[in-house]
C-alpha cells in the first residue's frame, strides 16, 4: 500500500465520524512505536514531522526512517506530514522528499521577528496569501494541505504565539474558500506544551460546531491536544523529574470534539512524558546500566502502548482497511476538477 494523502484519511474520518491522531517524530524509537501501536489497533495514521525535527534529523535520516515505517508495513495507510511549515521554502522541501502533506502555518510570520524576539501574528490577508501559495503548488502535485487560523497558546517548536486568539468562524467559510485548504487548525483554547492549563479546560466547543455548519467539506485540527495524564507526570516526578502543574486536554474533551467536527487531533507532548518516564525510571532503579537499548527500548514499548490507547480513545482503531489509498496523480486530477 502506499502513501495515504491526507486529505483522503481526513475525510474518511469525516464521514465516519472518527478522528486520526497526528504524532510527532523525530527518532527510530518513536517511528517504530507509533507504527506498532497502528499496526496493533489496525489504525490509519499521521507521522508529522515539524521544522526542528527535520533540522535535528538533517532531513535526510528522518525521510528514511519514515520511508521504512511505511515499508515495514505495507497495509497500513501511512500520511506523513510537515507540522508548522513556517514558509513556502519548507513545504517545498518537505514535498520534495515525499511527504503527501504539509501544513503552513500562516497564522504567525516566522521570517520576521519583533524587537522582543518573537515572531508577529499575521493579518488574515496576508495569512490567506501565505497560505493560498502553498495550496497552489502542493495541489498541483496532489499533496494536501492545512492552514491555520487564529493562534494558539503554549511553546512548540519555533511557534511563539504568547496570546491565544480564537478563531473567528466568520472568517473560516473565507478562508476556506478562497484558499481551498484541505484542513483548517482551528485555535479553540488548547495550547502547546505539557503546562497547558491550571485547571480542567474549557474548550470552545461551540465553535467547533459553528465552523463544521458553515464549512462542509474540510477537516478541522485540533493543536496541542495532549492529555497530560498525571499519573504520568506522577511517574516523571517520581524518578526525579521536576515537572509540577502541568496539565492538558482531557480525553472527553476530545472526543467532544471530535464529534462537533474534529477530524486532525495533534500528540505531541503525551509522547515525550511517557518517553521520559519511562527513560528516568530505568536510570534510577538500574544505575549501572549504560546500554542505550536497555532503555530506549523500554522507552519504546511504553510509546506504543500510550499511543495504541489514543488510537482506540479517538476512535481510529479498526480503520485502517476501509479504504485504498489515492496516488498523488489521482489527487492532482481530483483537485484540478475542483478548480
Ligand atoms: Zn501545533
Amino acid at each position: 500500500m502506499p502513501l495515504c494523502p491526507m486529505r483522503q484519511m481526513l475525510d474518511e474520518a469525516r464521514k465516519s465520524g472518527y478522528g486520526v491522531g497526528a504524532y510527532n517524530v523525530n527518532n527510530m524509537e518513536q517511528i517504530q512505536a507509533i507504527v506498532q501501536a497502528a499496526r496493533e489497533t489496525l489504525s490509519p495514521l499521521i507521522i508529522q514531522a515539524s521544522k526542528g525535527a527535520l533540522e535535528y534529523t538533517n532531513l535526510i535520516y528522518l525521510k528514511h526512517l519514515m520511508a521504512a515505517a511505511v515499508e515495514d508495513n505495507p497495509d497500513l495507510p501511512i500520511v506523513l506530514h510537515l507540522d508548522h511549515g513556517p514558509n513556502l521554502k519548507l513545504c517545498k522541501e518537505a514535498i520534495a522528499l515525499g511527504f503527501t502533506s504539509v501544513m503552513i502555518d500562516g497564522s504567525i510570520d516566522y521570517d520576521k521577528k519583533t524587537p522582543d524576539g518573537k515572531h508577529p501574528a499575521r493579518s488574515f490577508e496576508d495569512n490567506l496569501r501565505a497560505t493560498k501559495e502553498v495550496v497552489d503548488y502542493a495541489h498541483a502535485r496532489g499533496v494536501s494541505v492545512e492552514g491555520e487560523l487564529g493562534t494558539l497558546g503554549g511553546i512548540e517548536e519555533d511557534t511563539h504565539a504568547d496570546k491565544v486568539l480564537l478563531t473567528d468562524p466568520n472568517q473560516v467559510e473565507e478562508f476556506c474558500k478562497r484558499t481551498g485548504v484541505d484542513a483548517l487548525a482551528l485555535a479553540i483554547g488548547t495550547s502547546h506544551g505539557a503546562y497547558k492549563f491550571k485547571h480542567e479546560p474549557v474548550l470552545a466547543m461551540d465553535l467547533i460546531s459553528e465552523c463544521r455548519k458553515r464549512v462542509a467539506d474540510t477537516a478541522f485540527v485540533m493543536h496541542g491536544s495532549s492529555s497530560v495524564p498525571q499519573e504520568l507526570i506522577a511517574e516523571v516526578n517520581k524518578y526525579g523529574g521536576k515537572m509540577p502543574g502541568a496539565m492538558g486536554v482531557p480525553i472527553k474533551s476530545i472526543q467532544e470534539a471530535v464529534k462537533r467536527g474534529i477530524q486532525k487531533i495533534n500528540v505531541d507532548t503525551d509522547g515525550r512524558l511517557v518517553v521520559t518516564a519511562a527513560i528516568r525510571k530505568v536510570f534510577v532503579e538500574k544505575p549501572g546500566e549504560f546500554d542505550p537499548r536497555k532503555y530506549l527500548g523500554p522507552a519504546r514499548e511504553a510509546l506504543a502502548a500510550l499511543i495504541a490507547s489514543k488510537m482506540r480513545d479517538f476512535g481510529t482503531a479498526g480503520h485502517a482497511k476501509d479504504y485504498k489509498p489515492k496516488t498523488l496523480d489521482e489527487m492532482k486530477k481530483f483537485y484540478t476538477k475542483k478548480k
